[in-house]
C-alpha cells in the first residue's frame, strides 16, 4: 500500500477511505459517493484524487475500457502508485458513481458528470500522463470532465493483477455498443461513429498482445 494510502482514515472494514469520498449530513462516509468540494479543490490545488495529496509532473487516470477509447473521464487525476493500487486492490477506490452537490437536488446526490456508464468495467486501465484538459460538459450530467491527453503508460488490470488481453478485448467489446448508441444521438452520427472507429483502433493498440500480461510494476 503506497504511504500516502495508508495514512488515510480507515472503514469499519478496515479499508482506507479515499480522500474524495464525500461526508454525508449524519458524518458517515460512502465510498461510492464522491465530493463535489474535493473534485473542486483536486482541480484547483493539483491533489491526488485518492489520497488528496500534491500531484507531481506524472499524473494517472483509472480508467475503464470505454473511458480507453473516449480518452474522457469524470475523475480527476491520481499519483501513479495510489492508481495502481486503486486499480488493483478495488477499481470503486477511484470510480466514484455519484457526486455530492451543497444544495440543489433534494437528497444533494447527483450522477458524475458526462455520460457515464453503470456496469462494472471488468478490467482497469491505469493512464498515465504528462497532460490534461478539464472541460465542461457538453452532453449527460451537467459537470467537469477531463480529456485525459496522450499516455506515457498504460497498464490493465483485473481481479487483483495484470488483465489478460482476452479479458481487456471482452471488456471492450461489451461496452462498444453503449458508446455507439450514443454517437446516434449526436448532431452527426455518421461523423461521430468514424471518429469512434478511429478512437477505437487507436486503443487497441494499447491491449496487451496475445498471451501477454499488460501492467506488472514500474520500470
Ligand atoms: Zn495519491
Amino acid at each position: 500500500m503506497p504511504p500516502a494510502i495508508a495514512r488515510l482514515p480507515r472503514s469499519r472494514e478496515g479499508y482506507p477511505i479515499p480522500w474524495f469520498v464525500a461526508y454525508l449530513d449524519d458524518g458517515t462516509r460512502d465510498f461510492r459517493i464522491a465530493g463535489q468540494e474535493q473534485h473542486f479543490n483536486a482541480r484547483r490545488f493539483g491533489l491526488c484524487w485518492i489520497c488528496g495529496q500534491k500531484l507531481g509532473r506524472f499524473m494517472a487516470f483509472v480508467l475503464g475500457p470505454m473511458c480507453a477509447v473516449n480518452r474522457v473521464t469524470a475523475e480527476p487525476p491520481n499519483h501513479r502508485d495510489c492508481a495502481v493500487y486503486a486499480a488493483k486492490v478495488c477499481p470503486f477506490l477511484a470510480t466514484p458513481s455519484m457526486c455530492r452537490r451543497d444544495g440543489g437536488t433534494p437528497d444533494g446526490l447527483v450522477a458524475a458528470a458526462g455520460e457515464t456508464i453503470s456496469r462494472n468495467p471488468g478490467a482497469s486501465l491505469v493512464w498515465v500522463t504528462r497532460e490534461f484538459k478539464a472541460f465542461r460538459a457538453q452532453l449527460g450530467n451537467e459537470g467537469v470532465l477531463f480529456d485525459v491527453g496522450e499516455p506515457v503508460e498504460t497498464s490493465w488490470w483485473a481481479e487483483g493483477r495484470p488483465a489478460t488481453r482476452a479479458e481487456v478485448m471482452a471488456s471492450i467489446r461489451s461496452g462498444l455498443p453503449i458508446l455507439e448508441a450514443a454517437c446516434e444521438s449526436d448532431d452527426d452520427p455518421a461523423e461521430s461513429l468514424r471518429m469512434l472507429d478511429k478512437q477505437y483502433h487507436e486503443a487497441l493498440a494499447l491491449v496487451p498482445g496475445e498471451g501477454q500480461q499488460s501492467g506488472g510494476e514500474p520500470r
